[in-house]
């Protein structure tokens, strides 16, 4: 189908339409809108702040980035040739990898010619008088376009401590989330790493190898499980390519696209014997198995998920030789899974190491950063780099850092002061023609999975309206009180919503994001299909289409 949405509707005081669709970031998400929506005969411009396409993959280069979903799950699937032609080197493949990956997407389907790079969006408004939106970069540079499609990522507006001088310090400082493309050598360096989460685990497990000394700044520990990880041969890859149906089946079947499935079982439903049997399985077995893939009940009974706890936690003792260290490692404030569960290799044996040092912040909280290094409240350190793993603000903080403005000059920000209310994770109410792509309340999980679904939604709808000479489509509000509901219903009693993690929307380092609130989805994925199908089935009643 072939639509332009450029003359339709013209009078004299229209702003000529630049596009029919701007979509913002060149991730995964905006990637595959690009190639989706091209497809309708769209004009379409991806507008991206990068030099490079990859997003997630483009802007965490830090050391020993790399997958935490297996590789070959996580690919896209909806190119048969694409699924042909790439071979992935490990299970778990690394940032360099998936950047080459993401790379030859963008060449095999010419996808650059139609993205801006260099071009962050400060600000968008909708013009109701001409249902269209316009961009402002930057730079100043305008656009306007029929619809606004967000391809923010959730995790990708990075934050860093509010410790007083930062500036100050005479070395070099990162954030893992804006890692420079330069190699940045560790040898024989002091360095200092903040923050444990998935990303600070990585990367002190990678910089343990070769920093003269590292110190690591932790403050509430996670519980951490081996990824075992290995290469992939030429053989091993050409099963892996025969069982792509499958596999992909399987990922449309699972709770959160993984390839890893809830076991039906309790916790209490077997022998003690077959259950330790099951978890020295697990924490043997690859990635998210443990986490994903373990008994229905691990993350929503207390005493199922403190058995499990307790069991990953004596894997830590058995392998942290200083006890105090080793209880340092342990949670105490959550259990087992109700976090993001950080995958690692070799990191609880890196505190073997004599070059590593690890503080905790609970006990000697940072009081500042000096020139030099560290300040604690017992000591001061001298560093010669300091690493911020100090995460996001997840979910909205990519929306917040645009002034997007809806009908009547309605901010985004104040419309989800409390948390933010959607319909099916793709449209807010007064913002008409904005679509999101992996927004709050949509599925994540294994995103790829969600990102092919959630476009391709994004694309029919859009074929729609072109197909009913439809310019307009807005949520009505009842439609997104129904939803946000249901999110709601969904988040009751699953552990982890009673925890604070960027799941729960909670950043201490950002104002407002003190206190939780439901910013994620957390029914399952074919729940969250079954319902959109059903809208677009129905002719999107829930929308207003005009
Ligand atoms: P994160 O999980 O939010 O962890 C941030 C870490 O920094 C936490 O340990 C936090 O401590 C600490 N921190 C933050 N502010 C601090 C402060 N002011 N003082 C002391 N410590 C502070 O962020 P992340 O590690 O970047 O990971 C975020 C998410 O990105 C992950 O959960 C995952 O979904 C995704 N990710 C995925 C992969 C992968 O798939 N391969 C890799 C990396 C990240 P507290 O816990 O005490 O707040």
């Amino acid at each position: 189908m072939n639509v332009s949405y450029k003359t339709d509707q013209k009078s004299s005081e229209e702003p000529e339409l630049d596009f029919d669709a701007i979509v913002i970031g060149a991730g995964m998400s905006g990637m595959y809108l690009l190639y989706r929506l091209r497809e309708l005969g769209l004009r379409v411009r991806v507008l991206e702040a990068g030099t490079g396409v990859g997003g997630t993959w483009y802007w965490n280069r830090y050391p020993g980035a790399r997958f935490d979903s297996e590789s070959y799950s996580y690919g896209y699937s909806f190119s048969q040739e694409l699924l042909d032609e790439w071979d992935w080197s490990e299970h778990f493949a690394s940032q360099p990898e998936i950047e080459r990956y993401l790379k030859h997407v963008d060449k095999k389907f010419d996808l650059s010619k139609d993205i801006q790079f260099s071009s962050r969006v400060q600000s968008a408004t909708y013009d109701a008088d001409n249902r269209c939106w316009a961009l402002v970069l930057d730079d100043g540079r305008q656009y306007h376009s029929r619809f606004m499609i967000t391809a923010l990522g959730p995790l990708s507006a990075p934050t860093m401590p509010r410790f007083e001088g930062i500036e100050e310090f005479g070395g070099q400082s990162f954030h893992t989330g804006l890692w420079p493309k330069e190699e940045i050598n560790f040898a024989g360096k002091r360095v200092a790493v903040i923050g444990t989460g998935a990303s600070g685990v990585q990367t002190i497990q990678e910089v343990a190898k070769t920093a003269g000394e590292l110190t690591v700044f932790q403050r509430r520990p996670n519980w951490c499980t081996p990824l075992n990880n290995r290469k992939i041969g030429k053989e091993e890859m050409d099963t892996i390519r025969a069982g792509y149906p499958e596999l992909f089946q399987r990922c449309r079947e699972t709770a959160a696209c993984f390839v890893h499935n809830i076991d039906p079982r309790g916790t209490f439903e077997v022998t003690d014997e077959v259950r330790d049997a099951f978890w020295e399985k697990q924490y043997a077995g690859q990635g998210f198995g443990i986490w994903q893939g373990n008994f229905r009940d691990i993350l929503t009974d207390p005493e199922a998920n403190k058995l499990i706890s307790d069991f990953v936690a004596d894997k830590i003792r058995g392998r942290v030789n200083d006890p105090e260290t080793a209880e340092l490692l342990i949670p105490t404030d959550h259990g087992f899974g109700t976090r993001r569960v950080p995958q690692e290799t070799h990191y609880f044996e890196v505190y073997n190491q004599p070059n590593v040092n690890l503080i905790s912040m609970l006990e000697t909280p940072i009081e500042r950063i000096t020139a030099a290094g560290i300040k604690t409240s017992a000591a001061e350190y001298e560093f010669d780099i300091i690493i911020y793993a100090t995460g996001f603000d997840a979910v909205m903080g990519s929306f917040d850092r645009i002034d997007i403005q809806g009908v009547d000059g309605q901010k985004l920000t104040e419309t989800w002061k409390a948390g933010p209310t959607t319909f099916v994770g793709v449209m807010v109410e007064n913002f008409p023609n904005m679509f999101m792509v992996m927004g709050p309340h949509a599925a994540l999980g294994n995103n790829p999975r969600s990102i092919e679904y959630n476009v391709e939604w994004v694309r029919d709808l859009i074929a729609e309206m072109a197909g009913r000479d439809l310019t307009l489509a807005a949520a009505r509000p009842e439609a997104v009180e129904q939803w946000t509901d249901f999110v709601k219903l969904k988040a009751e009693g699953l552990l982890a919503n009673e925890i604070d993690s960027w799941m729960t929307g909670v950043n201490m380092n950002v104002e407002g994001r003190q206190t939780r609130s439901i910013v994620r989805y957390s029914g399952t994925a074919p729940e969250y299909r079954a319902w959109c199908d059903e809208v677009a089935a129905k002719g999107y009643q829930e929308l207003n289409l005009t």
